[in-house]
């Protein structure tokens, strides 16, 4: 929902752009930090889903820590004020410049994903004398019950190490003199709704605990990743994920030893209400079969519709009476460059502003310039003002 002075204001703005909701971030932080506290739980924010600077210094502010995929979204986290005792680094394929990057910064954790990762950065880590902190994410073949391209947690997907390889694992970190084993490391997928899948989880990593304490393996954290789904159905009605319900599944049925502490990492249901793409009808055409609303948005802007079949609200900002079926497009020279088809709206003119909601997370960031397309640029609620 946009209220009138904002639909001014965009109307001054050359369109397409992000737009962030500032208030809309700022509640949803609030609602972490006071659950996530009265849980004692530790939540680290996931850089990949939205690492503008003016949000990254916003999230920082409530506490949360970092999570990072890459050396650069670590040195983002230093720049954006996140103290480096609480950033983690995970990632299927740390470079060894990213691995450096990681050891100078004295980060809480390198999250690995493999037997040769830990060897490398074992070595690193020697050259350095240091002792590099490590958990290691293990897949514990849990469906997360989401999109196939967003689930994580299974054996047949790339991330994490599998059960079966544990004992392998622990001969391994046994040898090894410059690593220090840490914590263990989850993350089964993304826009998960069906929370029941994290009590398969906490089930799931009491037991890989008892494991590694039959192997008598001390473990100072444990790590249960993100993928809190969150509403593209009603933005405005569930602005806020359902984390009291998450974080209330978690303590019920993860066993901790009174010296442990459990780590989050949520992306998606932090920033992504707060977060919308604008944009303008460039035309409306009528083919044989269809309508199309062709935006000047496109793929390039917001790929998710076109990457995994994602679902975005569109909103036209102008009211308008009659209300037509249409397939909304955008420019670029491809046939997936759909934002949604068959979508009921008022009946669209030249020139109309139409909001792509929930936009906020994996929106911008991974934007492209194919087609030579400008970066569309990010406008903030409080600079509107
Ligand atoms: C992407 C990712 C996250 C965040 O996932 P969301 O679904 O956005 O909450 C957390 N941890 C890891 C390791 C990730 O790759």
């Amino acid at each position: 929902m946009f209220s009138e002075s904002e639909k001014k204001k965009f109307e001054q703005i050359e369109t397409p752009f992000y737009y962030y909701n500032l208030e809309i971030l700022e509640k949803t932080l609030k609602t972490i930090s006071q659950i996530s506290q009265k849980y004692n739980f530790k939540v680290h924010y996931a850089l990949k889903a939205n690492s503008n600077l003016k949000i990254l210094k916003i999230i920082e502010s409530y506490g949360l820590g970092a999570d990072c995929v890459s050396g650069n979204e670590v040195l983002r986290a230093l720049e954006s004020g996140f103290s480096s005792n609480k950033i983690a680094f995970a990632g299927v394929g740390k470079t060894d410049s990213e691995i450096k990057i990681g050891l100078n910064a004295n980060i809480f954790s390198f999250n690995c994903e493999s037997i040769p990762e830990i060897l490398i950065i074992n070595e690193i880590a020697e050259k350095q004398r240091k002792k590099a902190p490590i958990a290691v994410r293990i897949n514990p073949n849990v469906d997360s019950k989401t999109h196939k391209h967003i689930t994580t947690g299974l054996n047949e997907n790339k991330f994490g190490i599998n059960i079966e390889d544990l004992p392998n694992l622990v001969e391994v970190i046994k040898s090894l003199k410059n690593i220090d084993f840490v914590g263990i490391h989850f993350h089964i997928g993304s826009q998960i709704t069906d929370l029941s899948v994290f009590k398969d989880l906490s089930l799931k990593v009491n037991e890989i605990q008892s494991y590694f304490a039959e192997q008598n393996i001390d473990i100072q954290h444990v790590n249960l990743g993100g993928g809190l789904g969150i509403s593209y159905e009603n933005p405005d009605e569930d602005s806020t994920s359902r984390f009291e319900e998450y974080f209330k599944i978690f303590s019920e049925n993860l066993k901790l030893k009174s010296y442990q502490t459990a780590h989050f990492e949520l992306g998606r249901s932090i920033v992504a209400q707060s977060g919308s793409l604008i944009s303008r009808v460039l035309y409306n055409k009528k083919s044989t079969t269809k309508n199309f609303l062709i935006l000047d948005a496109g793929m390039n802007d917001l790929i998710r519709p076109a990457l995994y079949q994602a679902y975005h609200k569109i909103e036209n900002l102008n009211v308008r009476a009659m209300t037509c079926l249409y397939d909304v497009v955008g420019p670029v020279c491809e046939s997936s460059d759909v934002f949604v088809k068959d979508y009921a709206l008022g009946e669209a003119q030249r020139g109309d502003l139409i909001a792509i909601r929930s936009a906020g997370a994996y929106g911008e960031v991974m934007a492209s310039n194919y087609n030579l397309k400008a970066l569309a640029q990010a406008y903030y609620s409080n600079e509107l003002k």
